[in-house]
């Protein structure tokens, strides 16, 4: 047993005892006894009623006092009150240091709870949304931030890659976005102010389109010379043939790469799309289809069409063509003569889906990651002898990243390749001409 609760035991023993003695010396033991319960209750209930006044409001006295059983358990209490409360002092003082850090961060800090409802935000992001307190605590993020690339970029919750738009205040203000998910659910929106990071972007770009554009009228004069000299040699001298030949390919081999850097200039300089419109899918592949039947018809390819009726893909058809005829010129180009090439369109639950399979030569793994990145060549020699710029996947990556498209490429060397173009189902439109008919 517990010796404490020995030596209580003792005691009321003793106590008792005593009364048993003075009752039996005044002739009445059980009086004696009675008054001597009656004061241990009545001890017992006051302990009680004190514990019960100091219960209803712990924070305006302290914890009472006593002596014996009612003291230690007081003084536990007492204790365990005051580890309670310096942890509670150490945790606010760990909010109040991360909110105060928080606060001076250059970067917004936006919290949004599971529903998408603004919780909390810092001074930056005040600053760079036009927040409002008490106003705006508890709204929608995305009635506060209209602009439809961040509402999907919310709601698709797939957060690996940041997002740049502008300010909803300021449409001077770039602003870039990550969103970590934390808790349940929850979100937390870091807000950069990338303003001067995207001028200094967007004058290497100019600078880029504004060279590709210069260089485009000198080099329309040489073909156009080279040909008219092509012309007037032909019969006198195979050998000055031979060399205005070479150097009008090597000329129209500029003239693609500045077609392409050109493309892709103003594919970075506008991040996304600014006009999303049907599509007629089927017609936009067949003319890229009949196009690549005549690219390199000495090459005698089996190239086939499957297209699944139904749907309008949503975007702009500029850029697709661009996107899809890259690909499909690129396995006319990479499959040698007799191969087979199959460019097909469905869709499923995921969404659309274009794809261009051939048996060409392939690609190593160790190249695959790789393939978008510009002037990225498996095989340099090849690539030029075929005309190829080194731009053409570049621009299929950026033309896709601005359709919320990716592109998978599944290819092995010697037996072929396969360019897969996903696009979601929110870039899809039911063709109503398809349903009535
Ligand atoms: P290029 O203008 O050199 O074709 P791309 O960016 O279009 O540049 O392609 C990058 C590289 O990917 C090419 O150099 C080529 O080696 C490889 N490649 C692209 N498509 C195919 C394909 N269908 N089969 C084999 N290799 C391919």
């Amino acid at each position: 047993m517990n010796p404490e609760l020995q030596q209580q035991l003792k005691k009321l023993l003793i106590l008792l005892l005593l009364a048993t003695c003075v009752g039996w010396l005044a002739g009445s033991v059980p009086w004696a006894l009675t008054i001597t319960l009656g004061w241990l209750l009545g001890r017992n209930f006051w302990q009680l009623l004190k514990l019960q006044r100091w219960l209803d409001n712990p924070s305006q006295s302290d914890v009472p006092e006593s002596t014996g059983l009612w003291g230690r358990f007081f003084d536990t209490i007492y204790r365990k009150e005051r580890d309670h409360r310096a942890s509670e002092a150490h945790l606010k003082a760990i909010i109040n240091r991360v909110q105060e850090s928080t606060t001076a961060l250059k970067d917004g800090v936006l919290m949004v709870d599971a529903y998408g409802n603004i919780e909390w935000w810092n001074r930056s992001a005040k600053a760079l949304l036009g927040l409002r307190r008490p106003d705006d605590v508890g709204q929608p993020v995305i009635n506060l931030i209209r602009d439809p690339r961040f509402i999907r970029y919310f709601e698709r919750r797939m957060f690996q890659e940041a997002l740049e738009i502008p300010s909803p205040i300021n449409s001077e203000l770039h602003l870039q976005y990550t969103i970590t998910e934390f808790g349940q659910s929850e979100r937390l929106l870091l807000i950069r102010d990338v303003t001067r990071l995207n001028r200094l972007e967007r004058m290497r770009q100019d600078f880029v389109g504004n060279a590709s554009h210069e260089l485009r009228t000198p080099l329309t004069v040489i073909q156009g010379y080279l040909e008219t000299l092509q012309e007037q040699f032909i019969d006198h001298n195979p050998g000055l043939t031979r060399a205005l030949r070479s150097m009008e390919t090597q000329a129209i081999r500029m003239g693609n790469l500045v077609t392409d850097m050109l493309m892709l200039s103003r594919l970075e300089t506008t991040d996304s799309l600014s006009d999303e419109l049907p599509i007629n899918i089927h017609g936009l592949i067949s003319e890229i289809y009949d196009n690549a039947l005549y690219l390199q018809p000495e090459k005698e390819h089996e190239i086939t069409l499957d297209i699944e009726p139904g749907y309008l893909l949503l975007g702009q058809e500029k850029e697709l063509v661009s996107a899809f005829s890259n690909l499909v010129y690129n396995a006319v180009k990479y499959t040698p003569a007799k191969g087979k090439i199959k460019i097909s369109w469905w869709t499923n639950k995921q969404g659309g889906h274009f794809c261009v399979l051939d048996n060409g030569i392939g690609i190593d793994p160790v190249h695959v990651h790789r393939l978008t990145e510009r002037f990225y060549r498996v095989d340099d020699g090849r690539s030029s002898s075929q005309g190829g710029t080194g731009l053409g996947l570049a621009i299929v990556k950026h033309v896709l990243l601005r359709h919320n498209a990716r592109l998978e490429v599944d290819s092995r060397p010697g037996e072929g390749s396969a360019f897969t173009c996903h696009f979601p189902l929110s870039m899809l439109k039911a063709d109503s001409n398809e349903e009535s008919a």
